[in-house]
């Protein structure tokens, strides 16, 4: 990771181009569309004031912005059209669409004194450039063209300047343990469990004073192979705890009668819940499920485990540029998130009809099972539910992240 880019990005922002009316998904579904003065300038010029009042909300209780797009009881924003596409980009072009309608999928950020484009897999096709090729996540130069509305951008913030002030070495680092070669990932995963537990004490977003020694120590720990292969081998036996991998299934479960503002991503979970049931067994016990989960998996990764370690090795790359650590109060959080997100998609990978047939029909799963969870996460409070059950149940903890490591 090059700290010399003035801004900086990734090949697959540079090869991503809205796909529009071919893509499977569209943007305006599900979530809140922030509407600020600016942008609501831009649409009064564009739709005129009658139509403008019937096509916004007032939220002032909104941290974003004064107004956000009105949905309809679809979830779907007001201005999509009967074909799926946004009446005010078909019509009026983009120069009308709100910021966020312009910039989606890319997002702009101020990372230290450099710039960073990236983008989320909560697009359909960002998650297919992403997740199938070597290359996808290499670094490049990023444009100010690149972005249709370059402005200035939204700064990393933590409250902690020390936990923020090596956040360049940091996410290299972490960056480097996903890309040892000649490990599995999860040996890979293993040793960036291990790193967030190590650091636990000290590196946090309340920390005060020089943090750099410790982490560094802590960093050079793994430059040694003999400290590589001590940790790989002190837990090559430990297996995930059925309990704990049940509890995620039962959370899965769980989902499929509880999003109802998410129809398409409970559509998926009901399709690959099914999967485990038959009409003699309609009711399977979550133990029953999760054995028969393990079955596939290491039928499927006999075949394709090439595939999903690329899969989910680039799923874990783009994790640490586009959501950053110092999100999170730690980096034991921070890995318990991405360990949790991995499982969760990876269950639905596996258990998802068909996905086994070949490795087109695997891509297309991994797709729909990708960006269809990046939307909820991003929108629904699945995944603090999900660390509040890893929490009730003692797994948030350096061994519960290591644990996780082996779903
Ligand atoms: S989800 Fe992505 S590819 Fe699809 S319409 Fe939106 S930006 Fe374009």
């Amino acid at each position: 990771m090059s700290a010399n880019f003035d801004i900086l990005t990734q090949r697959y922002v540079v090869q991503f181009e809205c796909i529009a009316d071919r893509c499977e998904d569209d943007c305006c579904g599900g979530w809140n569309i922030p509407v600020k003065p600016s942008d609501e300038s831009r649409l009064l010029a564009a739709l005129g004031p009658t139509k403008l009042v019937q096509h916004i909300v007032r939220t002032p209780n909104s941290a974003q912005a004064p107004a956000a797009m009105k949905l309809c009881s679809n979830e779907r924003c007001s201005l999509q059209g009967s074909d799926g596409l946004c009446q005010v980009h078909s019509k009026h072009g983009q120069q009308a669409l709100p910021d966020i309608c312009a910039d989606y999928p890319r997002r702009l950020v101020q990372v230290d004194n450099r710039l960073e484009i990236t983008a989320a897999l909560s697009c359909p096709e960002v998650s297919r450039l992403v997740l199938f090729s070597e290359d996808a996540l290499a670094f490049e130069h990023g444009d100010p063209s690149m972005l249709p509305r370059p402005k200035p951008a939204q700064r990393m913030l933590t409250r902690s300047s020390s936990y923020y002030e090596p956040v360049n070495d940091v996410r290299s680092f972490l960056i480097q343990l996903l890309t040892l070669p000649h490990y599995t990932l999860k040996e890979r995963l293993l040793m960036l469990a291990f790193f967030a537990k190590s650091t636990r004490s000290f590196f946090h977003l309340e920390a005060e004073g020089n943090l750099g020694p410790p982490l560094l120590q802590s960093m050079q720990n793994f430059s040694n192979s003999a400290f590589r292969a001590e940790l790989i081998n002190a837990f090559s036996g430990e297996e995930i705890p059925s309990h704990l991998g049940m509890s995620l299934v039962e959370r899965v479960l769980h989902l499929s009668t509880s999003l109802r503002k998410q129809p398409k991503f409970t559509g998926l979970i009901a399709k690959a819940v099914t999967t485990y049931f038959d009409g003699d067994s309609p009711e399977r016990p979550t133990r029953v499920v999760w054995e028969m989960y393990r079955e596939r998996e290491a039928r499927m990764l006999d075949t394709f485990g090439d595939e999903f370690e690329l899969i989910f090795g680039n799923f874990a790359i783009h994790f640490v540029m586009h959501a950053p650590y110092t999100n999170s109060e730690n980096l034991l959080t921070y890995a318990i998130l991405l360990l949790s997100q991995i499982a969760m998609q990876k269950f639905l990978l596996v258990s998802y009809p068909g996905a086994d047939r070949d490795i087109e029909s695997l891509r297309k799963a991994a797709v729909e099972v990708i960006y269809q969870c990046q939307r909820t996460f991003l929108h629904t409070e699945i995944l603090p539910h999900l660390y509040g059950d890893l929490k009730d149940n003692g797994y948030v903890t350096g061994a519960g992240a290591m644990l996780l490591t082996k779903f």
